[in-house]
Order: structure tokens, then C-alpha cells, then sequence
């Protein structure tokens, strides 16, 4: 049987990283040099990017 997640599970168990946070400015939706944090003013280097659960200041995509 295929148990059906609500978007709130979902949701919480989403990566909570650069990469899908709706402060890091990027074209490609990956890490580029140039991509930086708008809360920060930052261009965090590709190993902080990619590493989940690390910045507090982490904002959900709004998905439109
Ligand atoms: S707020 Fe945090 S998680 Fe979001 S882009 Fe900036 S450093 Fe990354």
C-alpha cells in the first residue's frame, strides 16, 4: 500500500539548505560563483551551499 505524505511532511523532511532557499540568488538553481544570500550580502562557498540544516536563516520557496 502507498502511504500518501501531506505537503506539511513533505515539507519537513525537505533539506534545508542554499540550494532551495528563497534568499540565494541564483540563474541555474545550483551553486554558481557568482550566486550570493541576500540576507547575508554573501557569496557562501559551494561546501556551505550544498550542506543541509546549517543556517537558521533558511526561507521555504514559495512554489509560484
Ligand atoms: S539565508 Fe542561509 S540558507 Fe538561505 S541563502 Fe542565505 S545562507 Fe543560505
Amino acid at each position: 500500500m502507498v502511504k500518501l505524505r501531506t505537503v506539511k511532511e513533505w515539507q519537513a523532511a525537505m533539506p534545508r539548505c542554499c540550494l532551495n532557499c528563497d534568499h540565494y540568488l541564483t540563474h541555474r538553481g545550483e551553486w554558481e560563483e557568482g550566486a550570493s544570500c541576500k540576507v547575508f550580502g554573501a557569496n557562501p562557498p559551494r561546501e556551505f551551499v550544498e550542506q543541509a540544516n546549517e543556517c537558521a536563516s533558511w526561507a521555504q520557496l514559495i512554489p509560484f
